[in-house]
């Protein structure tokens, strides 16, 4: 047997009874005390009798303690029916002490253990016999320990602070987890979430912080606790670590295998908590193998987050690297080859404190490469939404923005404009001086409206252009038409070159009552081609205030050009 940690509970004034206990099983208390300690079981294997009543018995070296100091049996509270201590003097003289769940429970040391008073007497302690009904796992026997009250108290007073410092670094990624998944919803953050509750609820029971708040939380409520958030804690981390790395990284039989290994470790460990009499101990095993199973996953997942040069990854392999320690070790525990001075579930929550950080940074890490690419993608799809909405030429709202419109409110109006013989432009000064003035118009229009709220202009194709505007009535519609006109026809061309002639526009307009789109721009285009059959640079506006109204018609508003 390798000793792997010599330091911890091994102290002048604490006396490790585990390697020291021999063990018999037997079908009732009184049968088990009545077993003779010399033909009880001493091999590595003691812990592991299948038997209802499981005697165990120690004889103590008790004179390392000194004399008349009071003393303390701990031991491992796992789940038990009932536990009876016999304590054996120098004298002969014998004390059995019946330890109920209460008991426990009330004389917990912080660190999964609880401690019995060893009933003062004249002479010395020389033997210790436990009697323990239905123990649940074998730890109740490996961890017993005989120790002086004061060296007790002093442990449980250290170990609970530092307990509630583990639980309080526990609370920080449950925070945090929650502000990410609000500003990034990926599920890999909801597993994390998940998997630090657990966490949480496993260490304050597990420790037994848990009764401080619950001072009367019975025993096997502790234990159902402590086992199943244990088991959650695995089942999350794993599903975590699916979810961080990309889809496409992990091959689909490694999901498979992983999502298998978890529901085995939960099924198993829903069957161990149904206490099935014929596979009490062994359950323990099979749950081990499971667990090593879904370590075999984590390692797997990682090696190929690794491979993809996920960064991510270096974060969970440092995360996993203490919980694959913590397996490793309580496996050559369990087969007998190391023995370890310090408690397992001190090496637990070592390994538990360096997933939590690694795993944070893993989280912290991937939400900001995942940020940075959702906001890429959200400024690549909103420049492609602008463009798909804008006139390529003329930097104006084109056919399909106008096409969204669904209708022509109360208090908006639609004015059409035409260029006047544009045609003439293209064939008489060129296609180009024909853009030009095109986007010479279309600044006009736009300049010409202002940056007022509500108000939009569009090319609708070719020298066809919509603007649709806040106004108060036709009048004022008519006299926005106007206004543009005469701004298009006094500062195109000249803008462009003196060459080309004066460029004018033609507007038909009409008043919106909550007509749809549609039919408004049909009433605007018969006035438009009103305004162009009028002689053309001008503006003529149909105020109809409702579809149907009178004959139908409406009032004419006409702009005349002004003479020159
Ligand atoms: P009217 O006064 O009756 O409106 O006469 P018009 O010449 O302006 O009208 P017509 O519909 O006959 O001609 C429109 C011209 O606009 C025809 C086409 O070649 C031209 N055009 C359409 N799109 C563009 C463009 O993007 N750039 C240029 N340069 N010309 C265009
Ligand atoms: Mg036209
Ligand atoms: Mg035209």
């Amino acid at each position: 047997m390798i000793a792997l940690v010599s330091a911890g509970a091994a102290s002048a004034r604490a006396l490790d009874l585990g390697p020291l206990t021999c063990t018999g099983g037997a079908v009732s208390a009184q049968e088990a005390f009545a077993l003779d300690p010399m033909a009880l079981d001493c091999s590595p294997d003691r812990f592991a009798d299948g038997r209802p009543f499981v005697r165990a018995h120690v004889a103590i070296d008790s004179s390392r303690f000194p004399e008349g100091v009071p003393l303390v049996w701990q031991s491992n509270p796992a789940l038990y029916d009932s536990l009876l201590l016999q304590f054996t003097y120098a004298d002969g003289s014998r004390r059995l002490v019946d330890v109920d769940r209460r008991t426990a429970t009330r004389n917990w040391i912080a660190g999964n253990r609880f401690a019995v008073s060893v009933p003062p007497a004249a002479a010395r302690l020389v033997e210790v016999d436990a009697v323990i009904e239905k123990p649940r796992a074998p730890s109740t026997l490996r961890n017993a320990l005989l120790t002086d009250r004061t060296s007790a108290a002093r442990e449980h007073y250290i170990r609970s602070l530092a307990y509630v410092l583990l639980c309080g670094l526990l609370i920080v990624p449950l925070v945090y987890d929650v502000l990410f998944y609000r500003v990034l919803r990926a599920r890999f953050m909801l597993w994390h979430l998940a998997m630090a509750t657990a966490m949480f609820v496993f260490v304050s029971s597990s420790s037994g912080l848990v009764f401080i708040p619950f001072p009367d939380m019975p025993l096997a409520t502790r234990w159902y606790l402590s086992s199943v958030s244990l088991t959650i804690t695995i089942a999350a981390s794993l599903m975590f670590t699916v979810g961080l790395l990309e889809r496409r990284v992990v091959p689909t039989w490694l999901s498979a295998y992983v999502i298998v290994a978890t529901s085995a470790l939960l099924v198993l460990k829903l069957i161990g908590l149904l206490h099935f009499e014929w596979m009490r101990m062994a359950i323990v095993s099979w749950y081990l193998v499971a667990v090593l199973a879904a370590a075999i996953g984590a390692v797997m997942l990682i090696a190929v987050g690794l491979a993809h040069r996920i960064r991510a990854a270096v974060f969970l392999a440092i995360g996993f690297s203490g919980m694959l320690l913590t397996l490793a070790i309580t496996l050559l525990v369990r087969i007998g080859s190391v023995s370890v001075r310090v408690s397992l579930d001190d090496v637990l929550y070592a390994g538990l404190v360096i997933m939590v950080l690694g795993t944070s940074a893993g989280v912290a890490d991937r939400f900001l490469v995942l940020r940075s690419e959702r906001d890429r993608a959200r400024s690549r799809a909103s420049m492609l939404g602008k463009l798909a909405l804008t006139d390529g030429l003329t930097g104006l709202l084109n056919r399909r923005a106008f096409d969204r419109l669904a209708s022509l409110s109360d208090r908006h109006g639609l004015l059409l404009g035409d260029i006047d013989r544009f045609k003439q432009i293209n064939d008489d000064y060129g296609h180009q001086a024909g853009d030009e003035v095109l986007c010479q118009v279309a600044l006009v229009l736009r300049e010409g409206m202002g940056n007022r709220h509500g108000v939009r202009v569009f090319r609708l194709g070719g020298e066809e252009f919509a603007i649709v505007a806040p106004i108060a009535n036709g009048e004022d519609l008519l006299d926005k038409a106007e206004h543009l006109r005469l701004l298009v026809e006094e500062g195109t061309a000249r803008a462009i070159s003196n060459d080309l002639p004066t460029i004018t526009i033609s507007f038909g307009g009409v008043v919106g009552h909550g007509q749809s789109m549609r039919e408004a721009l049909a009433v605007a285009d018969r006035a438009l081609y009103r305004a162009k059959r009028g002689g053309r640079n001008r503006s003529e506006i149909d105020s109809a205030v409702q579809a149907g109204d009178g004959d139908g018609l409406g009032e004419f508003l006409s702009g005349q050009p002004s003479p020159i």
